[in-house]
């Protein structure tokens, strides 16, 4: 293989240009040419595409974001789309596909493989929520963006004796909000894969406060419901003060941490081996902190699961 692409695809995360970084340098260290393809899937299709040298990804591990922008695009869910990208890779003589996103973009990388154009996926979200993987990129970056958030809205907590929900991101996952919320000592995590126990929510708001505690945090996560409604229900079930920040898209920015900038620099070159090795159709991944690949499609079936151990620890580190 002598001419590789990549493109970045989806949410974007912190990390990702870590990502492009390792992925560019470590091909043109095999003597590999590589191209970068802007706005994701869409970019693809319309053909924007471009030479990528040492010196086009110097002085962009620190950055958030991605250099290659990131784009969601409908149309390369159809036949007719992914025709169009592959007319397009061919065009350049590009002969081997990156795709460093969330699944969806894994599911677009399958596609191309399928029609006979290998692809290798890099899990880059600050979801945590593709299996196969212990962590993706963007993730810890993310997960440090909203501790700080909640230890400042801690200090404002505690001086106005409030309850405070705060509605985290995660899609579907509770990671983020598992995370942070034992990392904050949130008195309640409200996750998605765990059953919602409002009535235990609302007992030890209950209890806290009848030994004296002044203040409260509840950690929510945006695949569980939304922090307003959470907001109304306790404020209605307790009768404290009760206030809901939503932290948004903060959480998707800032410069990447050390933590994610080596995890992307170990996915990304792992990425480019796997390809040279004559590998289609795989998805990179750390378990253990071991590099590891898995057949994209076959990880994709599996379940997001998260750690029960950690789940339960929250719940007797918070009584
Ligand atoms: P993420 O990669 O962060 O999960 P999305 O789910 O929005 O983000 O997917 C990103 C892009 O991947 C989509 O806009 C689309 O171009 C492509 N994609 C998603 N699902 C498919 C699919 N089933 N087939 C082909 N392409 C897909």
């Amino acid at each position: 293989m002598k001419k590789i692409g990549v493109l970045t695809s989806g949410g974007d995360s912190p990390g990702m240009n870590a990502a492009v970084r390792a992925v560019v340098r470590k091909a043109i260290y095999h003597d590999v040419e590589v191209y970068g393809i802007y706005n994701g899937y869409q970019g693809l299709i319309d053909g924007n595409i471009k030479k990528m040298e040492l010196g086009s990804v110097g002085d962009i591990i620190q950055r958030g974001g991605t250099i290659l922008y990131s784009a969601r695009c409908e149309e390369f869910k159809t036949e007719e789309g992914q025709n169009k990208g592959i007319e397009q890779l061919n065009k350049f003589g590009i002969e081997g596909l990156i795709v460093i996103g969330g699944d969806g973009s894994f599911r677009g990388a399958e596609k191309l493989t399928k029609k006979g154009y290998p692809c290798i996926g890099v899990p880059g979200t600050i979801d945590n929520d593709i299996p196969g993987t212990d962590f993706t990129i963007g993730f810890d970056t993310a997960l440090n963006t909203v501790i700080e958030a909640i230890d400042k809205i801690r200090d404002t907590a505690t001086s106005h004796e409030r309850t405070y929900v705060i509605e985290v991101m995660g899609r579907n996952a509770g990671d983020l909000a598992l995370w942070s919320g034992l990392a904050d000592g949130a008195e309640s995590i409200l996750i998605p894969e765990q059953k919602d126990d409002f009535d235990e929510v609302i007992d030890r708001l209950k209890k806290g406060h009848e030994r004296g505690k002044k203040h409260s945090i509840i950690v929510l996560a945006e695949g569980v419901g939304s922090g307003f409604d959470y907001g109304k229900r306790i404020k209605e079930a307790t009768n404290l003060e009760t206030r809901v920040t939503i932290l948004g898209h903060i959480q998707r920015g800032g410069s990447p941490t050390g933590n994610d900038r080596v995890l992307a620099s170990r996915l990304g070159a792992k990425a480019v081996d796997l390809l040279l090795e004559g590998k289609a159709g795989r998805m990179v991944g750390i378990q253990n902190n071991k590099l590891v690949d898995h057949d994209i499609i076959e990880i994709l079936q599996e379940p997001h699961t998260i750690d029960e151990e950690m789940y339960r620890l929250s719940k007797e580190l918070s009584i």
